[in-house]
């Protein structure tokens, strides 16, 4: 296809269309021709390469070893049953491969549904009127609107920009901003074409219109893509940890197993003998499943934070958030609803009030007409320099609705109740778009009197001072220095009161072949009046900004609006207290130094206005060095340094453009301050609830181990085996340990400093927890419980008994039996390291419950069942034996009951308050 050899009026022919877009019938009927504009997915989910990777990796290796050297024993020596272990091992080998397989395949999935939330938004003309709709929806002939920010959404020719430049990375992988026109090309090829977007490619600035002419698998980025799954492999540190320490406990585990082997032929026992026992060991130790199962809890995580409105885009981020202390956020649309009505108008040295539809002078008496005479300047420009539009509904109803940026749209809105018939407006030619560094626009009119007017709207200081007349009484004056004063009077007396202040201004251009350049056309203007609107904070906000407190994060405004403006806000909703905030202004923290500025940084309150994404950037860059885990949001193009560099850049999902959710780690669905606040809740959860369950599957590795010590150092009967331990490994324990990680947070959670980063998962209080304290207890209530049985059946010192004599196989079940019990209890104890049992509500959490359900069933299976007889070598038990594995359980609670009570004692309010909160 040749479309970038014609012009633009060509390209919209030959592609059935016109500059005003197709009609919604068409663009339906093309829909349905061309397919919906989407890549298909060309790599699924490689599910073999999944499985075999859990039978490959480091542990599984060490198990297969075990395995093969089973059968060569069983081989040299047969009727030992070391084959039975070789299975055993295997089976072990494949349910953890296949349990880590579907605890992995739901995290991936889960990851993958959550950017499937985010759909892609473009602006597209139909019939005339713009309309906003998913980019999937584009077909070809549809004309799209592209601005600053936005991801091109399909292959298209351009055929009318302003100031229009693209970044066509993604698809040549060379990051230089090209510009874009719309002239017909004369030679080269498409792809190199400069009057052609492609798919995939990030718009850097201005605006286009661009006439679609390839969707989905046609465009070029279609043809070349390999999209992937879209999660990032990368692990988060808390799985690196995981993964670290599931290896060095299997070091440990051989490390004991050989030195118990050595130990085992100096007693004399047999070199078989000897190999269970380290197999066992080794077996009873290693946390197989811990690594999926944080996956997946982390992936949960994920899902319960986009619940409530927070899409993560790696796991990654889950984590960092639970150890954020502070929040660097901006104003408009985070802190407030981005929904803005105008208030008050400055014009002619007056104030006019405006209510709904209503105005009203300073003084509350009628508007004359004559002032309303006035207004036309002050809404040609409110409505000519303005990107907002009109969207009619479909069936024509008066009824209609705008698209657009809403400080653009609340003009607009005041523009149609004020004034119905509308300004005289006449035809744009040309746009300075607005950035937020100039903090201004400009567009460019042809007037009928063969001469051009450049409407300047903007942030009063960056308008103000390049201001060189102004408008009164409808005649041209020098602004004198007293005029200025009582301008910006007026305008901090509007800002204190929490309004966002628009200033606006003209300058007649002499008519040119050529449009004058933006520095040109940006000075020496004519001060017509102020426009002031409110947006009101968000209701959530001040609980948020509370909570957060609370929380130990600070929360810090970052604004391009006005200083006063920022601060009314930020006392609104509680950011700021005192008199002693401090308020620093883009060019005054231009003029700081580093070490001024961090200064700064460190006080209690402290908010930013009119800064530049650049200095924004510099801020976080700062709180970073000075230790600080910084989140940060951002909605626009120059927006995404800050949130690559931020240790978690939040991307606005509404009014952010593609570039800064592309950027960002986290993409809000609701732009709302409040839903920051509970992801880092989320994120501070799924951490306590990892430890909860790994304190609870530890806990059991001591009960496991002691039996193969005993049995060797006492020479008693081994109360447990190698395949017993499987079974709680990977049988009983899984479930409850899931359930674990599906804990509420607790309310509380907030009332705590966030973690450090530093932290290590596995500390010395959650080992001694498991290690020192529920272990032994479990170890003691296994080992008393199978000796007794064993005594109270004949059994005394000294006697071997057979593995297949029926006391010792009684016995063994009784010593499991008494582990999976007393886990039972124990996953109730561990819902938290401090709270107590009865304030938790018992059956709450009901995957807990299902898990206890399915842990007790389990064991009735391996216990009284034939066949789970035969596989765990178990045997039925006297009946009566329960009642002493209960009373087990119950001195498990009660010692963690007693043990809570004293942390409580001696580190009081934080435990309190989670009881006072669930009363
Ligand atoms: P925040 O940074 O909290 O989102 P903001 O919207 O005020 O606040 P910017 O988008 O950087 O931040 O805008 C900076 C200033 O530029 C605004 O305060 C306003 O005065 C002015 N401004 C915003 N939008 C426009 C616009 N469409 N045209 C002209 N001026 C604008």
């Amino acid at each position: 296809m040749q479309i970038h050899r014609l012009s633009p009026e060509e390209a919209l022919k030959a592609l059935g269309t016109t500059d005003q877009g197709l009609s919604e019938a068409e663009a339906e009927r093309r829909l349905s021709e061309f397919g919906p504009n989407e890549l298909q997915a060309a790599e699924r989910i490689p599910v073999l390469a999944m499985l075999g990777r859990q039978c490959t990796h480091f542990l599984a290796i060490l198990l297969w070893t075990a395995a093969a050297l089973a059968f060569v024993a069983d081989w040299m020596k047969p009727g030992q049953g070391m084959n039975l272990l070789g299975w055993a091992i295997i089976g072990v080998v494949g349910v953890n491969a296949l349990f880590s397989f579907v605890q992995e395949y739901k995290a991936e999935r889960a990851i993958i549904a959550l950017r499937l939330l985010l759909p892609m938004r473009v602006k597209v003309l139909r019939a005339g009127e713009v309309r906003e709709t998913s980019a999937s929806m584009l077909a070809p002939g549809d004309v799209a609107i592209l601005a600053e920010g936005d991801r091109v959404p399909a292959d298209g020719r351009v055929i009318a920009t302003v100031q229009f430049r693209v970044n066509n990375a993604p698809l040549t992988g060379e990051s230089v901003p090209k510009t874009r026109t719309a002239e017909a090309a004369t030679e080269g090829p498409l792809v190199e074409s400069a009057n052609v977007v492609f798919a995939g490619t990030t718009v850097l600035s201005g605006t286009a219109r661009v006439v679609i002419f390839a969707t989905g698998m046609s465009t070029e980025f279609g043809k070349i893509a390999h999209l992937t799954s879209g999660v990032e492999a990368e692990m988060s540190p808390l799985q690196q940890e995981i993964r670290k320490v599931t290896r060095v406990i299997a070091a440990i585990s051989i490390g004991i197993g050989l030195a118990f082997f050595g130990l085992g032929v100096l007693m004399g026992r047999s070199f078989w003998e000897n190999f269970v026992f380290a197999v066992g060991l080794l077996v009873a130790n290693v946390p197989e499943g811990l690594l999926p199962t944080v996956t997946l809890a982390l992936a949960v995580s994920g899902q319960r934070m986009a619940k409530r409105k927070a899409l993560i885009k790696n796991l990654v981020s889950v984590e960092t958030l639970g150890c954020a202390t502070v929040i660097c956020t901006d104003k408009t649309g985070t802190l407030t609803e981005n929904r803005m009505a105008v208030t008050r108008i400055y014009l002619d040295g007056r104030e006019i009030r405006v209510s709904g539809g209503s105005v009203t002078t300073e003084a509350g008496g009628p508007v004359t007409p004559d002032l309303l005479r006035q207004w036309a300047p002050l809404f040609a420009i409110a409505v000519g320099c303005n990107n907002a539009s009109r969207h009619h509904d479909r069936d024509g109803a008066a009824a209609s609705t705008f698209v657009g940026d809403p400080t653009e749209i609340a003009l607009l809105e005041c523009a149609a109740a004020l004034l119905p018939n509308g300004p005289d407006l006449s035809p744009r030619v040309g746009e300075f778009p607005f950035d937020a560094d100039r903090k201004r626009m400009t567009t460019i009119h042809a007037t009928t009197s063969a001469s051009r007017v450049a409407y300047v709207k903007g942030a009063p200081e960056s308008v103000l001072s390049i201001c060189r007349y102004v408008l009164r009484d409808g005649l041209v004056m020098g602004l004198g220095e007293a005029e200025r004063e009582a301008i910006v009077d007026r305008l901090n007396a509007f800002a204190g009161s929490a309004l966002r202040v628009l200033a606006l201004a003209y300058r007649e251009l002499p008519d040119a072949a050529q449009l004058p350049l933006m520095e040109e056309t940006e000075g020496d203007l004519t001060f017509v009046g102020l426009i002031a609107m409110y947006d009101p904070p968000r209701p959530e906000v001040p609980d948020a900004v509370a909570r957060c407190r609370r929380a130990g994060i600070k929360p810090i405004m970052i604004t391009g609006d006005n200083s006063r403006t920022a601060l009314a806000i930020a006392r609104a909703i509680g950011m700021v207290h005192g008199d002693e905030a401090l308020v620093l202004e883009g060019s005054q923290v231009e003029r700081m130094r580093d070490e001024e500025l961090k200064a700064a940084l460190a006080s209690p309150e402290i908010l930013f206005a009119r800064m530049t994404p650049t200095q924004k950037m510099r801020v976080v860059t700062l709180l970073q060095e000075m230790g600080e885990v910084v989140a940060v949001t951002g909605d626009g193009v120059n927006d995404a340094p800050a949130l690559k560099k931020a240790d978690i850049g939040i991307a606005m999902g509404i009014a952010g453009t593609d570039v800064a959710k592309e950027a960002a780690d986290i993409v809000l669905l609701d732009d709302n301050f409040a839903t920051i606040v509970n992801a880092v809740e989320e994120g501070r959860a799924v951490y306590e609830n990892i430890r909860k369950f790994v304190t609870y599957i530890l806990a059991s590795n001591i009960p496991e181990i002691v039996p193969y010590l005993a049995s060797v150092v006492f020479r008693i009967p081994l109360l447990l085996t190698v395949v017993q331990i499987l079974a709680v490994d990977l049988g009983t324990d899984m479930l409850p340990a899931l359930g674990l990680g599906a804990e509420p947070s607790d309310p509380n959670t907030m009332d705590r400093p966030p973690r450090s980063r530093e932290e290590r998962l596995l500390n010395f209080p959650l080992l001694a927890r498991s290690y020192l304290f529920l272990g032994p207890i479990e170890a003691a209530a296994a080992m008393s419980a199978g000796l007794w049985y064993l005594t109270t059946g004949g059994w005394e010192w000294g006697i071997d008994l057979s593995a297949e004599s029926p006391l010792y196989r009684q016995a063994t079940t009784v010593a499991f039996a008494a582990i999976v019990i007393c886990q039972v209890a124990n996953v109730y104890a561990c819902r938290s390291p401090r709270a107590s049992i009865l304030s938790m509500g018992l059956f709450r959490n009901r995957l807990i419950v299902w898990g206890i359900a399915v842990e007790i069933s389990i064991l009735g299976l391996i216990v009284y069942s034939q066949i789970g007889n035969r596989i765990f070598g178990t045997a039925a038990f006297d009946g009566r034996f329960w009642w002493s594995l209960l009373v087990f359980a119950a001195l498990l609670l009660l010692a963690e009951e007693a043990r809570k009570g004293i942390v409580r004692r001696l580190d009081p309010g934080k435990g309190l308050r989670y009881q006072e909160g669930t009363a």
